[in-house]
């Protein structure tokens, strides 16, 4: 017999209503009874045989055993823990755990009421909100999508080394009519739960597209936008082709386009680079997001050659009162010298920010002292003057 697995006689009881749950049994050999009390008596629910499990409802949803199982006939059993159970769960698409969720706590006040109790008489019942509130802001955000109800706006990023040259990233905003503004990253996060991030990407890339042939005829300059991409588009195989194909719609080339990549442990950096290298090939630039802030950032540097490094804000943010991150700095703009990658200084938030990083020899800046992030019409405006 496994490590995993045990015996029990008959007579035996797994375990009890009301108990505290730590595992689920799947039944290899034997027979038992799951049995629940109602004015002092066992009602007999069902039995079960070999392979059929039994307490696996307490394990999902960590409440206390709705029942008790007793052994009827000699049985080995096999362990299922909490660890086997839940990282599944918690791995599951929200929705569907959601209304796993609420299917339980509806079986569970089924029993209670046979039972003569209410609902409420149970604290050990959970509380799905936060899955429900889920599943109605996945809808919302489905319809703003649907409706064209986000906005992108853009903020600039300019050269230090010559007067010319611009560029702008692209940021969503989702102004809700109740919640207020809601951050891209709340948004961001809550769309790579579900399956609304693959459309959200396109939806901005499509609006930076279209964007940037505007900002093309008003401006005098080349100049390029650059998007987000989320880790899960950077293993989605449709991806690269669907931005292709919007390019063309939209009458820009991909050279135009930067697509900014931050590091994840959730991609594995063979797939990544893979990726990066198909959207090389198609003429698209990559640039790595965040630098300097994750876990992995050189061999991002290495492994995916990317055009350009965006240094993260916490880095930059620091120089004017602290030598010890200049010599970071300098040394990260030295590397990238010699990897033939440009670099852009993100957080630059004041003039003393600029002179430094210009001294240092940065190619480009971004941050609220080179710009805020502006509306497409401000964009228009800004280039025309
Ligand atoms: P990020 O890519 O690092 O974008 C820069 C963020 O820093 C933006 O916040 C920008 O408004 C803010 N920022 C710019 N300059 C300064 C500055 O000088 N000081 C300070 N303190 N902050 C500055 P935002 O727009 O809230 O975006 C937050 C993050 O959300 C972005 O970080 C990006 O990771 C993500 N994000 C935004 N839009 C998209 C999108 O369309 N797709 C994806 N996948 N992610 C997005
Ligand atoms: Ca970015
Ligand atoms: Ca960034």
């Amino acid at each position: 017999m496994g490590s995993n697995q045990i015996r029990k006689q008959t007579g035996e009881v797994i375990f009890r209503e009301h108990e505290r749950s730590d595992c689920a049994y799947i039944i290899e050999k034997g027979r038992v009874e799951i049995s629940v009390e109602r004015g002092g008596e066992a009602v007999v629910l069902s039995e079960l045989g070999p392979g059929e499990i039994l307490g696996e409802m307490a394990v999902i949803d960590e409440s206390r055993r709705s029942a008790t199982a007793t052994v009827m006939e000699d049985c080995e059993l096999t362990v299922v823990t909490p660890q086997q159970i839940r990282p599944r769960i918690s791995r599951a698409d929200p929705v569907v755990r959601s209304l796993l969720n609420t299917l339980l706590t509806r079986y569970r006040s089924e029993l209670l009421l046979e039972q003569g109790l209410s609902a409420e008489d149970d604290s050990a019942l959970p509380h799905y909100s936060d899955g429900i509130g889920k599943i109605r802001f996945e809808n919302e955000l489905k319809l703003a999508l649907d409706n064209e109800q986000l906005q992108i706006v853009y903020q600039p990023i300019r050269s230090l080394r010559r007067r010319t040259g611009f560029g702008f990233e692209a940021l969503i905003r989702w102004d809700h009519a109740i919640r207020g503004t809601i951050s891209p990253i709340g948004l961001i996060s809550l769309a790579e739960e579900t399956n609304l991030i693959a459309p959200l990407s396109r939806y901005v890339f499509r609006a930076a597209a279209e964007d940037l042939v505007e900002f093309k005829d008003a401006a005098s300059d080349e100049l390029f936008v650059s998007v987000n991409i989320s880790p899960k588009d950077a293993v989605d195989s449709e991806f690269l082709n669907d931005a292709w194909d919007i390019c063309v719609d939209a009458g820009c080339r991909p050279a135009e386009i930067t697509l900014e990549l931050t590091e994840s442990i959730f991609v594995d950096i063979e797939q990544l680079s893979d990726w990066a290298d198909t959207a090389k090939a198609m003429g698209f630039r990559i640039s790595i997001d965040d630098f300097g802030s994750g876990y992995a950032s050189l061999e991002y540097l290495a492994c995916l050659a990317p055009h350009t490094v965006k240094i993260d804000q916490r880095l930059i943010r620091p120089i004017v009162d602290d030598t010890r991150y200049v010599t970071v700095i300098r040394k990260i703009i030295e590397m990238a010298g010699e990897l033939e990658i440009m670099v852009i200084a993100e957080g630059v938030e004041s003039s003393e920010h600029v002179r430094i990083l210009t001294e240092l020899g940065c190619d480009m800046a971004q941050g609220y002292e080179i710009g805020h992030p502006l509306s497409k019409f401000q964009v228009v405006e800004l280039l025309v003057s």
